[in-house]
């Protein structure tokens, strides 16, 4: 059986690892880092994707997609603020969901998170010399139905079996538990790029049982790097009268440098930013540069209410799991951005506990989520490990008058199961909507539909007579499912949440389908380049040969010269059998020159350049000890 992978898929890095020997380790990517960009871009009907996407990201900006795991599974109406912000094109697409627009091709956010992906497994098949199928991938625990079911389906567009989705923060304290023995009330911090968990576990005999969680899906480290790009983007402004976010080349290279500085600011009290070129006077034509230094009090002034934000689900989470700050015993720290001094001195503060920095806040997850695979496939090393997750959010129906009524309340454990009795409003109704409802508002509105459904042809009757048994049902994934029955009729309508965001099925299909005419077509295009690599290293190997046997037989020397000079020719075609023609003249020729034409005596009187070095490395070189 091939292995199962674990993969993070983060909001700005991506990591995949594996069970070997019993213990999760990292795979690297094929440029031999352990952390993938997840950033994708487009150049023609070519896709790059992770460090070499992300490269060329400012000449490349309105193509090259990053974060997009921020629009993944949400609706236009909750992203467009967000969108606006961005330097490639984020519009409304069908059904009030989100596309992402390049050279006038719309891509689902689950499209765009399925190249990476791939990326990640592609270049892990060929580490481990298995083709990978399988795969745990990790979402952040307060991730709702829809974002969740949009990670499952960028795993199948990237032609996975998705065997689970499980929370990052789970991820991350199954990674720090493996190896602790003990009973610990454990609080895992995870402040990564995009969003924001909390989650309180129990751990002990190889049980890890999840208390509580809560989060902020909107808040990440980008939030960050957005209020320096602000920063110096108005300083700029003020002193140039032009504002570089309306240009997006100026803007990417505003983001890049804001991060840069963010994370300088880690180890550095000050840092400079220094971007020369940025624009060009609008009058004068002349270029303008932006220098500016940042100090890390600045920073921190600059992001004081992102700070404060995290205050919020962190007493959430104490309080649903019936806990004070004083019984954790640690707290554990995940993601990037936990790396900042002043959200350490923030944890700190809430806590009361320093925090604990044994876990490398890039890899725990994906290397949790590699546990997890390794338990479902049956890993004998593991042993005996349970896990117990929750659900964060509530689900709950709409009833009369726009209210909720809550049917699986948050921090539930999954999977779970509900059935409650509802009945209609009024006399002689023929059948009801049931809205289904994610959040903690009383108001249904407040609340994020997941998606609706119709049971219909209920008999005449009298109000509140008609007996409507709801049933929820939600997976290991923390994925819903739905259904409701007449009982005196049985007749009985389910849905599958999937919600207007969601892809269907044939979007789905077709998605995989293009993936993998694109993975075929970049194949392809790689075999192309490969096989002119070749030739031009082949070409090279001829000249080289020519050079050194320059006393070679002038015929020899005529036909490896003539072949070599076809050879640089072809390399710039776009011709593949004259190139696959020409490397097999050439390896002919070559192989000739080297067994004959350079082997081959002079003639009398002709000095070869080789072979008198060669008789003066005869004459003059022997071995010390023979003196
Ligand atoms: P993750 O999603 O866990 O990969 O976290 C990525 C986020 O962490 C990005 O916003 C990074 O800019 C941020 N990050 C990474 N290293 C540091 C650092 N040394 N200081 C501050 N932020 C960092």
């Amino acid at each position: 059986m091939a292995k199962a992978v674990g993969i993070d898929l983060g909001t700005t890095n991506s990591v995949i690892a594996v069970m070997e020997g019993g213990r999760p380790e990292v795979i690297v990517n094929a440029e031999g880092n352990r952390t993938t960009p997840s950033v994708v871009a487009y150049k023609g009907d070519e896709r790059l994707v992770g460090q070499i996407a992300r490269r060329q990201a400012a000449l490349n900006p309105q193509a090259t997609l990053f974060e997009v795991k921020r629009f993944i599974g949400r609706r236009w109406d909750e992203v467009k603020d967000e969108a606006a912000r961005s330097p490639f094109t984020v519009k409304e697409g069908p059904g009030g969901s989100v596309r992402i627009t390049v050279d006038g091709k719309d891509y689902a956010p689950e499209q765009v998170s399925a190249e990476v992906l791939r990326k990640l497994v592609a270049d892990a098949s060929a580490k481990l010399g298995q083709k990978i199928t399988d795969a745990v991938i990790t979402v952040p625990a307060y991730f709702d139905n829809s974002q969740r079911e949009a990670t499952k389906q960028a795993g199948e567009i990237a032609g996975l079996n998705v065997l689970r989705v499980i929370n990052e923060p789970t991820a991350a304290a199954l990674a720090y538990g493996l190896e602790r023995k003990g009973n610990e009330t454990v609080l895992v911090f995870d402040l990564g790029g995009g969003t924001f968990d909390v989650t309180i576990l129990e751990l002990g005999d190889g049980v890890f049982e999840v208390k509580s969680t809560s989060g902020d899906t909107a808040l990440g480290g980008a939030d960050f790097d957005q209020r320096i790009v602000d920063w110096l983007a108005e300083e700029f402004n003020k002193e140039h009268n032009f504002d570089l976010r309306k240009d997006k080349q100026a803007l990417q290279r505003l983001i890049e440098a804001a991060e840069k500085a963010k994370i300088e600011l880690s180890n550095a009290s000050e840092t400079s930013i220094s971007l020369p070129f940025i624009t060009f006077d609008p009058e004068t034509r002349t270029p303008l540069h932006l220098e500016r230094t940042l100090t890390r009090a600045k920073f921190e002034e600059l992001t004081a209410d992102l700070l404060k934000r995290v205050r919020k689900p962190v007493e959430q989470a104490l309080s649903d799991a019936k806990l004070s700050a004083s019984d954790i015993n640690e707290v554990i720290l995940v993601g990037g951005s936990t790396r900042i001094p002043a959200v350490k001195r923030i944890v700190q503060d809430i806590t009361g506990k320093t925090p604990n920095e044994s876990v490398n806040p890039d890899e725990a997850v994906a290397l949790g989520a590699a546990v997890q695979a390794g338990i479902i496939q049956g890993d004998s090393s593991l042993g005996d490990i349970v896990l117990v997750d929750v659900t964060p959010l509530t689900l709950g129906v709409e009833v009369q008058g726009g209210m909720i009524a809550p049917m699986i309340t948050r921090n539930t454990t999954v999977p779970a199961k509900k059935t409650e009795i509802y009945t209609t409003a009024q006399d002689n109704q023929p059948g009801v909507e049931i809205n289904v409802l994610q959040g903690e508002r009383p108001m249904a509105a407040d609340n994020k539909s997941l998606g609706r459904f119709k049971l219909e042809g209920i008999p005449p009757m009298r109000a509140g007579q008609a007996q409507i048994e709801v049933t929820f049902d939600i997976d290991a994934n923390g994925i819903l499912h739905v259904t409701a029955k007449e009982k005196t009729t049985g007749k009985e309508s389910s849905i599958r949440i999937e919600n207007t965001t969601t892809l269907d099925k044939n979007d789905v299909e077709r998605m995989v389908k293009e993936a993998e005419e694109n993975a075929e077509a970049d194949k392809l295009r790689k075999e192309k380049v490969e096989k002119r690599n070749a030739l031009a290293q082949l070409r090279l190997q001829a000249t080289q040969q020519l050079d050194e046997h320059a006393n070679a037989p002038q015929d020899a020397r005529d036909r490896l010269k003539a072949v070599a000079d076809e050879a640089e020719e072809a390399v710039n075609s776009d011709d593949d059998s004259r190139i696959a023609d020409v490397q097999k003249r050439l390896e002919d020729e070559l192989r000739d020159f080297m067994t004959k034409g350079a082997q081959a005596q002079p003639e009398a009187g002709a000095t070869s350049a080789s072979a008198a070095e060669d008789d003066v490395i005869d004459a003059d070189f022997k071995p010390a000890d023979d003196k």
